[in-house]
C-alpha cells in the first residue's frame, strides 16, 4: 500500500501544507492564513484543519505529520521555545496537541533545519552526506545535515548560523549580538542597507539588486559588503566542519553574480581547509519547497530510526 505524509511550513502569515508519497512526490498542496492576531486555538485549529482536509483526500496509509517552524524548538518537549513570529505559540505543548487532535504523530522542526533536511531527501543535498544550508531571508537560517541526518545540538537549538558574528561592532541583531550576519548578509539587511546609503526611504532588496543590474556603485558596494560578510561566515564554518558542500537559498540569490566573487574571495582568503580541499558553495535547488519536502520527509525518517 502507497504511504504519504503531510509537511507544513508554518509562517508568520501562512501556513503551507503538502501532502508527499515515501518516494518523494508531491501529491496535494494547501495553503491556510496562520491568523496569529486571533490567537494561539486559531492558529492550531487552521493547521489542524489544513492536515484533515489533505488527509481525508488521500487512500495510502498515514504516516504522520513534519511541522517547520520558525523559531527555536525543544526537540523532547515538542514545543517552540522563541519565535519572533508566532509568540502566543511559544512555551506550549503544540506537538502534543496537535497529536491528540489528529490521533497520528507529529514532530516539530526548525524551519531551516527542515529545508536542509528536504535538500537531502530530494534536492541538491542528495548524493552528500555532510552538508551546510544557509536561507537568505528576513533573517538568515541555518541547517547541518552530518550523517544525513539534522544536527541538533542539546536540545535543538544547534545551527543557528545566522548568529555568527562577522562584524565585530556591527549592526545590533534580535537575538542581543552586534554584527550578526544575518544583519549583513540577509534580504532584510540588504533592504536596510539601501536605505541607509539613500537607495530610497522604500527600497527593497530586489530594489538593490535591481539598482546593481542598472550599474549603481552603491548597491554594487552593498552586494560587495554582504558577500565578504557570508564569505567570512563561511569560512568560519568549512574551517570547523571541512563538509564538502554549502547550500545558499532564499530572495538574495538572483544577485548571485554581484556578491558571489566577493563570497568567495573572503573563503579562500580564511580558510587553509578551503583552499586545499574540493569544498564547494552552490545554489540549493529546492527554492522554498524545501521546507515543506523536509517536514514531510520527518516522519518517515523517524520510522526508518526506529525500525532499526
Ligand atoms: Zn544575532
Amino acid at each position: 500500500m502507497s504511504e504519504f505524509s503531510i509537511g507544513i511550513d508554518l509562517g508568520g502569515t501562512n501556513l503551507r501544507a503538502a501532502v508527499v508519497s515515501r518516494e518523494g512526490q508531491i501529491l496535494d498542496r494547501h495553503t491556510a492564513l496562520t491568523s496569529i492576531s486571533q490567537g494561539r486555538d486559531a492558529v492550531i485549529d487552521a493547521m489542524v484543519g489544513a492536515i484533515r482536509t489533505l488527509r481525508d483526500r488521500q487512500t495510502g496509509r498515514f504516516a504522520g505529520v513534519g511541522i517547520g517552524v520558525p523559531g527555536f524548538i525543544h526537540l523532547e518537549k515538542g514545543y517552540i521555545f522563541n519565535s519572533n513570529n508566532l509568540v502566543p505559540l511559544e512555551n506550549f505543548p503544540l506537538r502534543d496537541e496537535i497529536e491528540k487532535r489528529l490521533g497520528a504523530p507529529v514532530i516539530l522542526e526548525n524551519d531551516a533545519n527542515a529545508a536542509a533536511l528536504g535538500e537531502k531527501w530530494m534536492g541538491a543535498g542528495r548524493d552528500v552526506r555532510h552538508f551546510i544550508l544557509l536561507t537568505l531571508g528576513t533573517g538568515i537560517g541555518g541547517g547541518i545535515i552530518h550523517h544525513g541526518r539534522v544536527l541538533h545540538g542539546e536540545i535543538g537549538m544547534a545551527a543557528e548560523l545566522g548568529h555568527i558574528t562577522v562584524v565585530p561592532n556591527g549592526l545590533p541583531c534580535g537575538c542581543g549580538n552586534v554584527g550578526c550576519v544575518e544583519k549583513h548578509a540577509s534580504a532584510t539587511a540588504i533592504a536596510a542597507m539601501g536605505r541607509l546609503h539613500g537607495l530610497g526611504e522604500n527600497i527593497t532588496a530586489k530594489g538593490v539588486y535591481e539598482l546593481a543590474v542598472a550599474g549603481n556603485d552603491r548597491a554594487h558596494m552593498i552586494f560587495e559588503h554582504m558577500g565578504r560578510s557570508l564569505g567570512i561566515a563561511i569560512a568560519n564554518l568549512v574551517n570547523i566542519f571541512n563538509f564538502p558542500l554549502h547550500l545558499l537559498s532564499g530572495g538574495p540569490l538572483p544577485a548571485w553574480e554581484f556578491f558571489a566573487p566577493y563570497m568567495f574571495e573572503e573563503v579562500k582568503r580564511r580558510s587553509y581547509t578551503f583552499r586545499h580541499t574540493d569544498t564547494r558553495i552552490e545554489k540549493a535547488a529546492l527554492g522554498d519547497l524545501a521546507g515543506l519536502y523536509g517536514a514531510a520527509y520527518l516522519p518517515f525518517l523517524s520510522q526508518e530510526l526506529g525500525s532499526r
